[in-house]
């Protein structure tokens, strides 16, 4: 799953400069989180930076999104690729 920021985010930001992909964008009162760059800090750390940092809680796994930790990883290792 990727993560999904709630309406309870107050747009504080400390999640932004936490994400190893660059996955979390402020938006509008509200900031998000792009699917497709999200691993669940899979590949870099034990747990989702994002949630370790949150004043508010408001960062929950995505439920319209399942991916497995083999997905993750995989998408972790293509990120990778697109680096280079
Ligand atoms: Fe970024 Fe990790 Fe949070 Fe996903 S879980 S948005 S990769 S910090």
């Amino acid at each position: 799953m990727s993560l999904l920021i709630t309406n309870d985010c107050i747009s504080c930001d400390a999640c932004i400069p936490e994400c190893p992909n660059d996955a979390i964008k402020k938006g509008a009162g509200i900031n998000t989180v792009d699917a497709e760059n999200c691993t669940e800090c899979v590949g870099h750390y034990k747990e989702p930076q994002c949630v370790a940092v949150c004043p508010t809680q408001c960062i929950i796994k995505n439920p319209k999104i399942r991916e497995t930790k083999e997905e993750l990883k995989s998408k972790f290792m293509r990120l990778q690729l697109m680096k280079k």
